[in-house]
C-alpha cells in the first residue's frame, strides 16, 4: 500500500525520477553514469534469477518507470558480493545503491511486504534497537512465526535438531526469551538513534 509519503514524492518529482532517486537514495547521483555495458548483470552471481539485474534497474531509472523500479523485489534481493562494484568500469557504487533503492521503496510504503529479506531486516532492527543488542532466540522465533502459528510450529519442528545441538553447546540460552542480555548503556543507545534520526531529518529537509 502506498504512502503519503509517496503521494507527495511522486507529486513532487512528476515525470523526473531520476531526480528522484538522486535527491533521495544513497549513491543515487551515480546511476547517469552508467553506460549500460551490462557487466554487473552478467557478473551477478544471481544471473538468470534477477527480475531486473542492476543494469536493468538503472535504465529503468532513467526511463522514470518508477512504480516498477520502487515496487519490485529485485534490489532486495542482492547479496552484497560486490562482484559487479569491483568490475564496473565506470565505479558506480552498485551495492549501496541497490540497498538505497530498497530503503527508499521501503520508506514510501511500496516495497514488497512478504519479500523476506524486507522482512527480516525489519524484525532485525526492531530487535536490535530495542536493547543494543540481538536477540537471537527471540529474533528466530519472530522470523518462525510471522507467518502465523501453525507455520511457526511446523518451522520450529522442522529445526528442532539444530535448536538442540545448540543447547546442549551452550549458543542457545532458552532464559533469552525472559528479557534476555542488553547492551550496558542502554540510554545511549536510545540517544544516539534520536540523534540519528534527528539528522536524517534535518538532511531531508535541506534537501527539500
Ligand atoms: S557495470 Fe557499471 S556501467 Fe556497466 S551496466 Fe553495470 S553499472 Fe552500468
Ligand atoms: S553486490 Fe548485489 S548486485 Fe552486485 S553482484 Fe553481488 S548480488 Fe549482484
Amino acid at each position: 500500500m502506498s504512502s503519503d509519503l509517496n503521494e507527495r514524492a511522486a507529486a513532487r518529482y512528476r515525470s523526473n525520477f531520476l531526480q528522484e532517486v538522486e535527491d533521495n537514495v544513497e549513491g543515487g547521483g551515480w546511476v547517469k553514469m552508467c553506460m549500460q555495458c551490462g557487466v554487473c548483470s552478467g557478473s551477478c552471481p544471481f544471473g538468470p534469477h534477477w527480475a531486473h539485474p542492476p543494469q536493468e534497474l538503472f535504465m529503468m531509472i532513467r526511463a522514470g518507470k518508477r512504480e516498477a523500479v520502487l515496487s519490485t523485489d529485485s534490489m532486495w534481493m542482492c547479496t552484497s558480493c560486490y562482484n559487479c562494484v569491483v568490475r564496473c568500469p565506470r565505479k558506480l557504487p552498485i551495492t549501496e545503491i541497490m540497498h538505497g533503492i530498497a530503503r527508499y521503496a521501503h520508506k514510501l510504503g511500496l516495497a514488497p511486504k512478504l519479500q523476506p529479506t524486507r522482512r527480516f531486516s525489519q524484525q532485525f532492527w526492531e530487535n536490535c534497537a530495542k536493547t543494543g543488542r540481538v536477540n537471537e532466540l527471540k529474533l528466530t522465533l519472530s522470523l518462525y512465526f510471522s507467518e502465523g502459528l501453525m507455520p511457526g510450529l511446523r518451522k520450529a519442528w522442522a529445526m528442532r535438531n539444530i535448536g538442540l545441538g545448540l543447547l546442549k553447546a551452550k549458543r542457545l540460552n532458552p532464559f533469552e526469551l525472559f528479557g534476555g542480555h542488553k547492551c550496558k548503556d542502554q540510554k545511549g543507545i536510545e540517544a544516539m538513534l534520536a540523534k540519528a534520526r534527528e539528522i536524517e531529518e534535518r538532511r531531508k529537509h535541506a534537501a527539500h
